[in-house]
C-alpha cells in the first residue's frame, strides 16, 4: 500500500477548497493500491483555511495564526494511519507546508522556495517511510 496526499487524488482538501489531480495517484487509489490522507484535515482544520507557511520552525497562516499544534496532530494521525495500512512510501504533494519534501516556501508568502520538508514530510522520513513529490514520480518516468 501507498500512501498519497488526499488532493493528489481529486479530493478538495487544499487551503482552497479544491484538489490537485495527479493522474497517476488517482489510478493507484482507483485500483486499491494507495490510501489516501490529508494531514490538516486530520489535525481538525476546516476547508477553506488561510494559506500558511513555515516560519523558523513553526506553522503559521498569512493570518499570522501559528496553527503548529494542528498540523502535527494531523500527521500523527496520518502517520499512524500510514502504519496500520503497512505503508512503506508515499507520494505527497509538492511544496506543501505539511506534504511538501524537499524543497518549501521561506515562510514571507511570496512564492519563493527553500530546501525542507512540511511537518507531515519530515514525520514519514523519521518513521522510515520513503517519500517523494508527485513531480518526481512523474519525472521519473
Ligand atoms: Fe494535500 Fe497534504 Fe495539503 Fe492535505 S495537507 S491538502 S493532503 S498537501
Amino acid at each position: 500500500m501507498i500512501l498519497v496526499s488526499a488532493c493528489l487524488a481529486g479530493e478538495p482538501c487544499r487551503y482552497n477548497g479544491t484538489g490537485y489531480l495527479c493522474p497517476e495517484v488517482g489510478g493507484l487509489v482507483s485500483s486499491g493500491q494507495a490510501l489516501t490522507v490529508c494531514p490538516e484535515l486530520l489535525g481538525g482544520l476546516a476547508v477553506p483555511r488561510s494559506p500558511a507557511e513555515i516560519i523558523a520552525g513553526r506553522v503559521v497562516t498569512v493570518d499570522g495564526e501559528d496553527v503548529t499544534d494542528a498540523y502535527q496532530a494531523g500527521a500523527q494521525l496520518a502517520l499512524k494511519l500510514a502504519k496500520q495500512a503497512g505503508c512503506q512510501t508515499a507520494i505527497l504533494k509538492a511544496r506543501s507546508p505539511s506534504c511538501g519534501c524537499g524543497k518549501i516556501y521561506d515562510g514571507s508568502f511570496s512564492g519563493r522556495l527553500i530546501p525542507g520538508d512540511g511537518v507531515f514530510a519530515a514525520l514519514l522520513k523519521t518513521a522510515g517511510i520513503v517519500v517523494q513529490t508527485e513531480e518526481e514520480i512523474i519525472r521519473d518516468e
